[in-house]
């Protein structure tokens, strides 16, 4: 679903990605960790084209990501996204943010979008604040707002960058058993996150990420059990 071939990034003279290489199948659930400013967050915004890179391919479903003539929109709204902070929109209700993309991106009708969108965000236990602005959810309960208005676009595979760690501690389990359950549906996932309950319980794959580099690309027991690079032996016992 998700083929990354080296693939090399510069902001200026700083190189941000080195010769990345990876691949996530469909149905697949990868992790990818490590310290900050690894470059995790560029590394999967260079997966739907919300950043350039200079050397290598990435291919999100037989559509090669770098290629000039690729229909970059088209691309973007089959590859879900979820950031740190949900980037709702805040002057429209959880009923438009949900539809807005819809209509205006997928042509959808208006009660077909906002159909979707009560079916998602009952799915994500939220249909009760369809009426609601953003700002008067707690952040768990917007965090679900984007991710149901991430699949309201149908995407053939969702990219999540660090979904709860603007959370509350105590909000965090709610996100988590949403993304759960999607794995569990099939989603393809590609999940930045430091959450190791999680990557321990939902991931196939565990990617380990050190200064712009792909250290470790494992089965999560591998990872665990015995990572090989002293780099993510050093990571995982500060925060395990
Ligand atoms: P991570 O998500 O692992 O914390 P990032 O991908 O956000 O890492 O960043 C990797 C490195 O690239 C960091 O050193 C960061 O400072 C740098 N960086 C990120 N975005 C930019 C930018 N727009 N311009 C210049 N440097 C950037
Ligand atoms: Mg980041």
């Amino acid at each position: 679903m998700i083929s990354i071939q080296n693939v090399s990034k510069w902001y200026g003279e700083f190189q941000v990605l080195t010769d990345c290489t990876t691949s996530v199948a469909k149905g697949e659930v990868v992790v990818v960790c490590g310290p900050s400013g690894s470059g995790k967050s560029t590394l999967i915004k260079c997966v739907n084209a919300l950043e350039p890179f200079q050397k290598g391919e990435i291919i999100v479903n037989g559509t090669s990501v770098g290629n000039p003539k690729t229909n970059l929109p088209k691309l973007r709204s089959q590859v879900g996204m979820v950031f740190q902070h949900f980037e709702l929109f805040p002057h429209l209700t959880i009923t438009e943010n949900l539809a807005i993309a819809q209509i205006k991106v997928l042509g959808r009708g208006r009660d077909e979008a906002e159909a979707k969108g009560l079916a998602l965000l009952e799915r994500v236990g939220l249909k009760a604040h369809a009426h609601k602005h953003p700002g008067q959810l707690s952040g768990g309960q917007q965090q679900r707002v984007a991710i149901a208005r991430a699949l309201a676009m149908d995407p053939i595979c969702m990219l999540f960058d660090e979904p709860t760690s603007a959370l509350d501690p105590e909000m965090i389990n709610e996100v988590l058993d949403v993304m759960t359950e999607l794995a569990q549906e099939g989603m393809t996932m590609m999940c930045v996150t430091h959450e190791m309950g999680f990557a321990r319980r939902v991931a196939d794959r565990v990617i380990f990420m050190d200064r712009g580099h792909i250290v470790e690309d494992c089965h999560k027991d591998a990872f665990f059990g015995s990572p090989r690079s002293e780099r993510a032996q050093q990571f995982l016992s500060k925060i395990l």
